[in-house]
């Protein structure tokens, strides 16, 4: 992979890329928030001028920002490695996810959106519940999070296109005492008509 894409993105094109890609819509939502740089990682709560420490509470070295958080950290770093989607150096998230998004096959694209909403809650499960993962943990539950969403859409489209056969039109006798006229009209094409009547 290159690092040599534009940092600039328009959005109204990014926009209609990530919604294309086949994953859960909280997780397009969270790519295009990403591309906004409206995550709330801390460097960008320090940019607001929220006085934190900006130091990554997965590996305790980089600084948070959303590109090391989901791109560049170590353990990150690990993810990317183990998913067999592969790791190489770019200048931002930003550029990344355009690279993803102009070149990347379509399955491709599901599995890194997927697996970096994955890396972005694995983040929130250490900050606020405390709890660590190992790298190959996190790339297999955000292999089976796709997998069983993928199926759960496809078991929703299969359920709700079946169409059940019309009944065919069976002749029933008329109750007793009453009668039945069975008509059938035919046209010519030279305008003439046929008319039969059965009672
Ligand atoms: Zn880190």
């Amino acid at each position: 992979m290159e690092d040599n894409l534009a940092d600039v993105f328009d959005h109204s094109f990014s926009w209609y890329l990530i919604w294309k890609v086949v994953v859960p819509a909280k997780v397009k939502f969270f790519i295009w928030r990403i591309l906004r740089n409206a995550l709330p990682c801390k460097h960008n709560l320090r940019v607001r001028h929220m006085y934190i420490d900006e130091c990554c509470p997965v590996c305790g070295v980089g600084m948070e920002t959303d590109f090391h958080i989901l791109y560049c950290c170590s353990f990150a770093r690990s993810c990317w490695l183990l998913s067999n989607l592969g790791w190489v150096s770019f200048s931002s998230l930003n550029t990344m996810l355009s690279y993803v998004l102009t070149f990347l096959s379509v399955s491709q694209r599901e599995k890194v959106f997927i697996l970096i909403w994955s890396l972005w809650t694995h983040h929130n499960d250490i900050v606020w519940n405390q709890i660590f993962q190992q790298p190959i943990y996190m790339v297999n539950r955000a292999r089976v999070v796709l997998e069983e969403w993928q199926l759960a859409r496809l078991h929703f489209r299969v359920t709700n296109s079946s169409t059940k056969p019309l009944a065919a039109a069976v002749w029933q006798p008329p109750s007793l005492g009453q009668y039945k006229y069975n008509i059938d009209i035919s046209v010519q094409a030279n305008g003439s008509y046929g008319l039969g009547m059965v009672v």
